[in-house]
């Protein structure tokens, strides 16, 4: 779970394109192609982290104001010039994706590949970048919006084809953006990001709720504030075991509060644990996974009741801890 911060981002833009080959010899057709599977991908990841984090926002320790639009930047491809050609950009800040049912999706203006013009009075395009795998300007972009919703409850954002401005306000969420990996098979999540790479087998899973699933652990790590329980008690063992089994049985509690079924964090276990549950390093850190299936099918039982009886699954108020979320800030403080 812990995440190599530069690593991860730098190759968050780069499915492709990696060497620089004479412009003649490229195929721009499988580059548009390559790319386009990469974005539905991010997309499959936007809506379902869209909806866990809207869903939950009622009981995250920290929510954010948020439209739900993700953009792409040529300057983080390893060659921003091939990667606008193929997509037809003449600027390098396009529309990566809207998630389903936010903000940006339902002002119906954010198609993929639209470029951006400007970010309420500011040019992306003009800020400085480097020459390729550059991914400082996007994670800057993203920070912009968030500011512009935070100081302003909205945002004006333009495009490069003379289309009218969008308008758009943002709804809660929780304090959590989604991440996908060019390359890498894994999930981790850091405190403020949840990274997911394009080889993770969980893609593979078709059903939503199950691949949500998935999803949810990793979210279920910010949310308990692990990474930070973590740094501050040691990152021995029994500590990793004991956030595992939490993230684990909080995800029945985030899919139901997200509108999906919470058995599927039951059938995610059994079908992911009975492929991949193999190998010692991975028992260091985790129960076996017919454990892990039962532990979340008792947190079922009870996220159901409560659902059927307040409508909601209010784990902020509900959920058993398993460590002192605390613990350690005292230390920490040098006391
Ligand atoms: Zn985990």
């Amino acid at each position: 779970m812990r995440l190599p911060v530069l690593a991860a981002l730098l190759l968050a833009g780069a499915p492709l394109a990696a060497q620089d080959a004479p412009p003649a010899r490229i195929d721009y057709a499988a580059e548009r192609a390559a790319i386009a599977r990469y974005q539905d991908a991010d997309q499959r990841l936007q809506d379902v982290g869209w909806t866990l984090a809207r869903g939950n926002a009622g009981f995250c320790p920290k929510v954010v104001p948020s439209i739900g639009l993700q953009l792409q930047d040529m300057a983080s491809y390893g060659a921003p010039a091939v990667a606008r050609r193929a997509l037809g950009l003449k600027g390098d800040f396009a529309v990566q994706t809207a998630a389903r049912g936010s903000p940006a999706a339902l002002a119906g203006a954010f198609t993929r590949n639209r470029e951006i013009a400007l970010l309420e009075r500011f040019d992306p395009n003009e800020w400085p970048a480097g020459a390729a795998m550059e991914w400082q300007r996007l994670v800057r972009a993203h920070d912009h919006i968030e500011a512009m919703l935070t100081e302003h409850g909205g945002i004006a954002i333009a495009f490069a084809d003379g289309g009218s401005a969008a308008r758009v306000q943002p709804a809660q969420v929780c304090a959590t953006r989604f991440e996908l990996m060019g390359d890498g098979g894994k999930a981790v999540a850091d405190g403020a990001r949840v990274v997911i790479g394009i080889g993770f087998p969980a893609f593979s899973y078709a059903e939503e709720p199950v691949f949500a699933a998935v999803v949810a652990h990793e979210l279920a790590h910010n949310v308990l504030g692990h990474d930070a329980w973590l740094d501050r008690n040691g990152r021995q063992g029994k500590n990793v075991r004991r956030i595992e089994r939490e993230a684990d049985r909080l995800i029945p509690w985030l899919l139901a509060n997200a509108g999906y079924d919470p058995e599927a964090a039951v059938t995610f276990m059994t079908r992911w644990g009975s492929k991949h549950d193999s190998g010692l390093r991975f028992r260091m850190g985790h129960d076996g996974w017919d454990e892990r299936a039962e532990a979340i099918a008792l947190e079922v039982a009870q996220v159901k009741d409560l659902m059927a009886r307040e409508g909601r699954a209010d784990w902020a108020a509900h959920f058993r801890r398993e460590i002192d979320p605390a613990g350690g800030l005292l230390r920490k403080a040098g006391r």
